[in-house]
């Protein structure tokens, strides 16, 4: 059976959120749909995955709906990756998949969106695709799934290197690589002094730590300047964020008016989650409430707010103080697309206007030379759920694609594999480091 082989060799979204495929493949429903709209700004490894690796993404895709009882399959691209489209429809053999053409917007690749744009059923409050007859997966996840139907494990990852580097590309890597391999594979930086986004400017994280590795989830570094405007943005405290937003929020409520979850008829109100920060002894509970059907997709931090404020983060926090308080939030309202929806769009190029980051919007070829680092460090939790246990010892010889860490029988979680043939040098409950 499908789910069993993709429970055995780890397949996961390979989106960013990591939920474990084996449990997706195990439900019915109407439509499965392919989530190639990749929207994170100068990120295009899944334009380059759409392009080169049509056949097994389709493929994929089939066996997927065949799994569901998905009779329609939708597969959502932009129309701006003309080369990729072109590329697919070549190599498309099942006639009941179809595409769904995508404007070139933020966020039009989150599940809510997608799955709207593509079928018109709006998802319940909180809820998942599953609840209106839909599976969405990205595809390097279907190329995973077609993989792991090949009995093959999930042992490298594809992402785009791209930002201040000498040659922005897209490439396959082993899973548990170190980020400092993989900017030498990019040609080094173009400055001495910078950060590294994980994934993504908007949604992803920054870090400086050359030694972190790839995940079954990377799905891009992107390297800024030190000096750069979003590394400063990204760097300040919770406590000068929330010190700013009490004191220099004026309630324009823009950051609202641009939410693209509020636009689709979800009660999110960033603006009233602003309130919390100058309502700490009471109240900050009635005004967290609005945070909590928050998708975190930062487009009210990074793009909406005229001050430069942090509604984005206060709808992180006010999230933690609701499941603190043991408070959940129930819409009562039905769910109704706001009439300025399609109007109130967010095109990527504004977007990278707003963040300056212009100069780095570039392709990303992909280079079919995979990154060969010399140690990887494999991760026991990649994906939702529980952590995987490691199954080897230090000292031993392991073979690439050989389990290294399992999930236990009846937990949610994903077993983890060795990336490459080598010598397991480290054993922790966190990781385990293999040295080819
Ligand atoms: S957009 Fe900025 S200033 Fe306006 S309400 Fe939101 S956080 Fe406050
Ligand atoms: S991060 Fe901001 S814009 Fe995005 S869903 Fe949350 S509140 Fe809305």
């Amino acid at each position: 059976m499908l789910s069993e082989k993709l429970r055995e060799h780890g397949v996961v979204g390979a989106g960013g959120a990591g939920f474990p495929t084996y449990v997706k493949a195990q439900s019915q429903v109407e439509f499965m749909i392919a989530n190639g709209a990749e929207c994170e700004p100068l990120i295009h490894k899944d334009a380059e995955l759409m392009k080169h690796f049509p056949s097994p993404i389709l493929d994929g895709m089939t066996r997927m709906m065949e799994a569901v009882g998905s009779k329609t399959g939708k597969f959502g691209i932009k129309t701006k990756n003309h080369e990729a489209l072109e590329s697919l429809k070549r190599s498309l053999k099942n006639a009941a998949i179809e595409f769904t053409m995508l404007g070139d917007f933020y966020p039009s690749g989150d599940e809510y969106e997608l799955v709207y744009t593509a079928t018109g059923r709006l998802i319940p409050p909180a809820g998942i695709p599953l609840q209106v007859g839909c599976v969405v997966n990205n595809v390097e996840t279907l190329y995973n799934v077609e993989q792991a139907a090949q009995d093959q494990p999930v042992t490298r990852k594809f992402l785009s290197v791209c930002g201040a580097v000498n040659q922005p590309k897209s490439l396959w890597t082993p899973v548990g690589t170190p980020f400092r391999d993989l900017l030498a594979m990019a040609g080094g930086t173009t400055v001495g002094d910078f950060g590294v986004f994980i994934s993504g400017l908007m949604m992803g994280t920054l870090t400086f730590d050359l030694e972190d590795v790839v995940t079954k989830t990377t799905g891009g570094l992107i390297v800024l300047p030190r000096d750069h405007y979003l590394m400063t943005r990204k760097t300040r405290s919770q406590a000068e964020m929330n010190h700013i937003g009490k004191s220099a929020c004026d309630q324009c409520s823009y950051c609202t008016e641009f939410c693209p979850r509020y636009l689709l008829g979800y009660e999110v109100m960033p603006h009233k989650v602003m309130r919390s920060l100058g309502f700490t002894v009471t109240g900050g509970d009635i005004w967290n409430q609005w945070s909590e059907l928050c998708c975190a997709c930062g487009l009210c931090t990074l793009y909406a707010c005229p001050e430069d404020l942090y509604p984005k983060e206060a709808c992180d926090d006010g999230k933690k103080s609701q499941r603190g308080a043991g408070l959940k939030f129930i819409q009562q309202k039905p769910v109704e697309v706001h009439p300025m929806k399609e109007y109130r769009r967010v095109p990527l190029a504004q977007l990278r206007r707003r963040l300056q980051v212009e100069e780095y919007e570039t392709a990303t070829p992909f280079d079919d030379a995979e990154c060969r680092p010399e140690v990887v460090r494999i991760k026991m939790r990649q994906h939702a759920g529980q952590p995987a246990v490691p199954v080897v010892e230090a000292g031993k010889k392991v073979k690439k694609g050989q389990v290294v860490g399992r999930i236990e029988e009846g937990k949610l979680g994903a077993n983890v594999h060795a990336s490459v043939d080598g010598k397991v040098r480290t054993v922790t409950p966190e990781y385990l480091e293999i040295v080819t």
